[in-house]
């Protein structure tokens, strides 16, 4: 939307910002006037002070108008930033629960690892155990061969 207007009863001075302007293209700061004319009775207007016509000119209406669209598109972009960020989001929570998963499985296996570790370790020291006495009684038995 330009900053001119069919109904203005004050000649549009050229509209280089969109939005609210702040300054006049001369460097000025604008002012915000209401007009009293017929055709826009109370309408609110920035002008440049200088009240040139080649200065700036511009319906209130007309800012609040192209505020609102460049902020709804502005409102757009961080919806689909958001969207990304959640999509993103969502992938990095699927990766860390198939961690975890991961996880579970490898403290499940060393679980098991230990059972079958502490059951050949009873093995052996059965196995140890019988050996010794084996021995002892071998022995034993040897001395008293020798003793004879
Ligand atoms: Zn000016």
């Amino acid at each position: 939307m330009s900053c001119k207007s069919g109904n203005s009863s004050v000649q549009d001075g050229g509209c280089e910002f969109r939005g609210f302007p702040s300054k006049c293209h001369c460097g000025l700061d604008v002012v915000i006037y209401t007009s009293k004319t017929k055709q826009n009775p109370g309408r609110p207007f920035f002008r440049c002070p200088t009240l040139n016509d080649d200065h700036l000119f511009k319906w209130v209406e007309d800012c609040v108008y192209e505020e609102v669209v460049d902020t709804k598109s502005k409102i757009s972009i961080i919806d689909n930033e958001i969207n990304n960020a959640k999509s993103e989001v969502q992938v990095e929570i699927s990766e860390l629960k198939w961690m975890i998963n991961e996880l579970k499985e490898n403290g499940t296996w060393s679980k098991r690892e230990i059972k079958r570790i502490k059951v050949w370790l009873v093995c052996i020291c059965l196995t140890v155990t019988v050996i010794v006495i084996l021995l002892l009684f071998t022995t034993k038995n040897q001395n008293l061969v020798i003793g004879y």
